[in-house]
């Protein structure tokens, strides 16, 4: 039972604003989902402490969120409370924690998006982080998910992560700490906020490292339904294929339920083409998932995180 009326107390003694059933539609790239009934957007790693204590002291564990891009909300919404680090939280600098030979370090705290990281380095003539130009997720969603593109993954480039944990202490990571796999990192099976991650990169030309940025997001522009809402890649990539091929070799390219379509132009993405609910998405997964299965014999598994 969850004490909403006592939370919303004490986050008024101190001080911390939130709204009251916020639309998920606005803070999911797949555009879809109910209200939340807490949504709380801090502005400092102070903040978020204060907040995580609180929430932790009335057994409410909040759903920590960045862009919303790799997550499909019910169409009932969340009866807790939303914890999303965003814009305000976004600063990128140069470190001088875990300095190495011949690399240089960048923290981005959590709420930086990874294009305004990869700009940065640009800007610095790092090289290292091209792959994720295009991800349209925060440095939060990007680390716990292990993002990657194109070869690259952020463990290839990350050396320290730091979080709160739910009781609002700060604690760090090393890289091999945080337990990098596919699209699986240490935040898949523990429950914290990331708050920020240390990047090594190289020095490199600048001309060499905007070619590559540009053309991994020409790449992108080309290849996935960008003018669609989506949760980018609906499915995991199973061993040995790809999601994508599969479900074209199904015939499922322009499948529907509802409001939700099997991309026409990239088969891996489930789009909304306006009023998807999420029980549309789910019920086209699962005929994706059977038809797949009956067809090639692979089991897929979502990609996308289910709130
Ligand atoms: C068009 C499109 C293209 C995409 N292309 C790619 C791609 O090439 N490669 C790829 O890997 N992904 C891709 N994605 C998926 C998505 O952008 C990435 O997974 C991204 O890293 C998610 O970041 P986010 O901030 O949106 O996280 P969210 O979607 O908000 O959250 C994702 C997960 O991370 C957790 N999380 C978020 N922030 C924190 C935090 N501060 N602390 C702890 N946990 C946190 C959430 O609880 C959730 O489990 C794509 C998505 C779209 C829409």
């Amino acid at each position: 039972m969850l004490h909403f009326n006592e939370i919303k107390d004490c986050l008024k003694k101190n001080d911390i604003s939130w709204k009251e059933n916020e639309s998920m539609v606005h803070h999911t790239t797949f555009r879809i989902g109910g209200p939340a009934a807490i949504f709380l957007e801090p502005w400092s790693e102070q903040q978020i402490s204060e907040i995580l204590r609180i929430l932790d002291e009335k057994e409410c564990a909040p759903v920590i969120i960045g862009r919303g891009s790799n997550l499909l909300v019910n169409d009932h919404g969340i009866d807790g409370a939303v914890l999303c680090l965003g814009e305000a939280f976004s600063e990128v600098s140069i470190s001088e924690k875990y300095a190495q030979e011949g690399k240089v370090v960048v923290f981005a705290q959590s709420g930086a998006s990874l294009t305004k990281l990869c700009r940065f380095c640009l800007e610095q003539e790092l090289t290292g982080l091209e792959f994720a130009y295009g991800i349209p997720g925060t440095i939060g969603g990007a680390v716990a998910m292990n993002a990657g593109a194109y070869g690259g993954e952020m463990k290839d480039v990350v050396v320290g992560v730091e979080h709160l944990t739910m009781g609002g202490v700060k604690q760090e990571l090393s890289a091999a700490q945080a337990d990098f796999s596919y699209r699986h990192s240490y935040y898949s099976d523990h429950a914290c906020c990331i708050t920020g991650a240390y990047f090594a990169l190289e020095k490199g030309d600048k001309q060499a490292i905007r070619r590559l940025m540009d053309d991994y997001m020409q790449r992108r522009q080309f290849k996935q339904p960008l003018e669609f809402p989506s949760a980018g890649s609906t499915f995991k990539r199973p061993e040995g294929n790809y999601a994508s091929a599969l479900i074209d070799q199904c015939g499922l390219k322009g499948r529907s339920v509802g409001g939700a379509q099997v991309s026409e132009k990239h088969a891996g993405f489930v789009i909304n083409t306006g009023s998807a609910t999420a029980k549309d998405v789910l019920d086209l997964v699962d005929v994706i998932k059977k038809t797949v299965k009956e067809k090639t014999g692979y089991a897929l598994e979502c990609e996308i995180k289910l709130i």
